[in-house]
């Protein structure tokens, strides 16, 4: 995998899967632009990736703003003159079934875990296509199965599996690829900036061990080598893939 003279832009890259794609891209000499809300955090991570190349592009804001997305891909075309890959990684998680859930739960995580790449997407196709460049998103293991306790994010998950097969087929015929990855339980800030306590989450990654046929949870470096291989020529005849990155969890069934 070479990414050198490639520019790689990725959305969450403030925390967990997406700061590890970040570091990744950049020992595979990538040149990146990196965003997220937390500012601090994302200049940490663009310090870790500076060693190989020319320090990040870091644009801060907020994925579900509309303005924010505008400003990153102008400020993308401004420093680098165009775009090669797009991960769509942002992401949030909450607790709630359909007995308990609310519009404004509904509303949060559909937008920011589709609405958002529905958006960027459409913002960043048209020099997609004039670089023959390529997209991922980040789905879930909740995007391809079915659990109880968080709806909200299993609809916005299965949605970016489907945005990845159609935008696929639509942009197929102008070189461009879209796919998406598909992690397992993963370690990483998501859990606990969802409401778990750090007892209930020790608990959660212990139970892990049971609910993926490894043996184990993932952690965020072997997502973000699974996001960099679809990103990369190594998978030019691949598009419309959801790539589980699960440790066999997408296969299982309980007996
Ligand atoms: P983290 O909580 O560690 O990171 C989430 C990232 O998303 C942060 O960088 C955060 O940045 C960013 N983000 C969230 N909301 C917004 C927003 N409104 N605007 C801009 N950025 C935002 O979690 P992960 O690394 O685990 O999550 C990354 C992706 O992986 C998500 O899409 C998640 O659903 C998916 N995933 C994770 C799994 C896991 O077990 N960890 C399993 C399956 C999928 P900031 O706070 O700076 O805005």
């Amino acid at each position: 995998m070479n990414f050198a003279g490639k520019v790689v832009l990725i959305t969450g890259a403030s925390s967990g899967i997406g700061a590890a794609a970040a570091e990744t891209f950049a020992k595979l000499g990538a040149s990146l632009v990196l965003t997220g809300r937390n500012i601090e955090n994302l200049k940490e991570v663009a310090v870790k990736c500076s060693g190989v190349n020319q320090l990040p592009l870091v644009v801060p804001g907020d994925v579900t703003k509309e303005a924010d997305n505008e400003k990153l891909v102008a400020a993308t075309l401004e420093k680098y003159g165009k775009l090669d890959v797009l991960v769509n990684n942002a992401g949030i998680i909450e607790t709630g079934n359909i007995e308990n859930t609310n519009m404004e739960q509904y509303d949060r995580v559909m937008n920011t875990n589709i609405r958002s790449i529905y958006h960027l997407t459409m913002l960043a196709v048209p020099h997609l296509v004039k670089t023959k460049g390529n997209i991922v998103n980040v789905s879930s293991v909740n995007g391809i199965r079915s659990f109880p306790g968080v709806l909200a994010y299993n609809i916005s998950k299965m949605a970016v599996d489907q945005f990845t097969r159609c935008v696929a087929l639509e942009l197929a015929a102008k070189g461009v690829r879209c796919n998406c990855v598909n992690p397992g339980v993963t370690v990483t800030n998501l859990h606990k900036r969802g409401g778990m306590d750090d007892e209930t989450y020790d608990k959660f990654l212990k139970h892990s061990q049971t609910t993926h046929a490894l043996g184990r949870p993932g952690t965020a470096d072997e997502v973000a080598q699974a996001i960099a291989f679809l990103a990369s020529d190594l998978a030019s005849f691949s598009t419309g893939v959801s790539l589980p990155v699960d440790g066999g969890r997408h296969a299982m069934c309980p007996r």
